[in-house]
């Protein structure tokens, strides 16, 4: 898409610092990186997000994550996989990216605060997401 920023990155129409390209995906640095390595993945081809990929582009773009995850973990203590769909659940840029970052003990990294279900409502919400599949 041609106003699309990681189109952009993926056509070498504005700088990034790539680590790792094939075919099908393309892996670059994230400009505010979380931690120092903190990796972008991305199809070559634009789709907005993880609904709207085909799966065959999914599959090409985890065996990515993964390369990366690899590598980023010979150096990092562990490595957080990041990947948000919408607005609300923080999407920025509207072009498919799995977010790989590595992390260190004590990074002070919490990506979000969990809370128990009260009796009964997991039950209900678990029934729910059945019968929306
Ligand atoms: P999200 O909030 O999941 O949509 O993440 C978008 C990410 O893209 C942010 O972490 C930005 O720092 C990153 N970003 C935006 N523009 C660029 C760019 N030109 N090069 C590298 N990373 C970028
Ligand atoms: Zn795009």
């Amino acid at each position: 898409m041609s106003d699309c920023i990681f189109c952009k990155i993926t056509n070498k129409e504005i700088p990034s610092h790539i680590v790792y390209e094939d075919e099908y995906t393309l892996a670059f640095l994230d400009i505010t990186p979380a931690n120092k390595g903190h990796t972008l993945v991305i199809p070559k081809h634009h789709h907005v997000n993880i609904l709207d990929a085909p799966e065959e582009t999914l599959k090409q773009v985890i065996i990515t994550v993964k390369k990366i995850a690899v590598a980023l973990s010979k150096y990092a203590d562990g490595v957080s996989i990041v990947q948000s769909n919408k607005r609300a659940a923080g999407q920025e840029v509207d072009h498919l990216h799995f977010h790989v970052i590595p992390r260190t003990v004590n990074d002070g990294h919490k990506f979000w605060k969990g809370k128990p279900y009260k009796n009964g409502v997991a039950e209900k919400v678990a029934e729910k997401i059945k019968t929306l599949l």
